[in-house]
């Protein structure tokens, strides 16, 4: 975590305890129950949840797309004023299910248990959830219609944010092209955060990757590559330092960049207030 700062909830002055502007910590699984309370929903009212799989990424970790949106909500949670939900590391991986070390939760099991979590959160009174996923293919589709019933249904905000499409300029920016799953971006943003994780000595080129087919096209099950690229020629992984570190602070600039004006807005509509 990021310059972290702790901040005891309580402050004995003259024998009498006051309430702090700040809990003691922004995850979830640290706060006590009476603390919980004392912030929400009175001085939090937002909550981050990073949502995930395990599933192969060229030579960055399995859990790439779990560790890239728990970075961003502990990066988000001071500037936002939010709290941090569990990472859900469990989700619905498609074309690479075949691959070692791989997870795939079902379809229904995952709408069940995603649905069951935001329904918690709601009923702990946050008023704005922020989905953090870090996994594209079929768990977007079915993260977008959870969201948009149970934002209804609940009467709670909802935002779905699917990281590594917000920051396509990024991308384009920092590395002069299009990436890829685990490409340049992914595996960029992963280096910044566990840079002993990424194995460059086990990358052995072109042959490791596949680009995307353009349409329907084609398609091929298992995906014959980890590393995807949404363009062909382009996206491979250049695992430099400074790229990484650079792409990194744009990433995280932009998605918070998003999620306040999407925050701001729906306060000024006045929706669900
Ligand atoms: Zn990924």
């Amino acid at each position: 975590m990021k310059k972290v700062i702790f901040i005891c909830s309580f402050m004995i002055f003259s024998g009498v305890v006051l309430a702090q502007d700040n809990p003691s910590t922004r995850e979830m699984n640290l706060l006590n129950w009476m603390e919980f309370a004392e912030f929400v929903p009175d001085k939090i009212e937002t909550v981050l949840l990073p949502v995930g799989t395990l599933e192969p990424h060229g030579v960055i970790p399995n859990g790439a797309d779990n560790i890239a949106p728990e970075r961003m909500a502990k990066v988000f949670a001071e500037p936002l004023n939010a709290l941090i939900a569990p990472t859900l590391n469990y989700g619905v991986t498609g074309s690479l299910k075949a691959y070692p070390g791989a997870f795939a939760i079902s379809e229904e099991s995952y709408r069940g248990f995603v649905g069951d979590i935001i329904t918690g959160l709601a009923e702990n009174r946050f008023k704005n959830v922020i989905v953090l996923n870090g996994h594209g293919g079929p768990q977007t589709a079915i993260l977008q219609s959870i969201a948009n019933e149970l934002s209804q249904e609940l009467k709670v905000r909802i935002l779905v944010i699917n990281w590594w499409s917000v920051v396509s300029e990024d991308t384009f920016a920092v590395f002069g092209e299009n990436g890829g799953h685990s490409g340049n971006n992914e595996t960029a943003y992963i280096q910044a955060i566990v840079p002993e994780h990424i194995h460059k000595e086990r990358y052995s080129g072109k042959e490791m990757t596949t680009p995307y087919p353009s349409g329907s096209t084609w398609s091929a099950y298992p995906f014959p590559s980890s590393i995807g690229l949404y363009e062909a020629g382009q996206g491979y992984p250049t695992f430099d330092e400074d790229q990484a570190q650079e792409y990194y602070e744009r990433v995280n600039k932009r998605v918070l960049a998003l999620i306040e004006d999407i925050i701001t807005k729906w306060d000024l509509a006045k929706l669900y207030k």
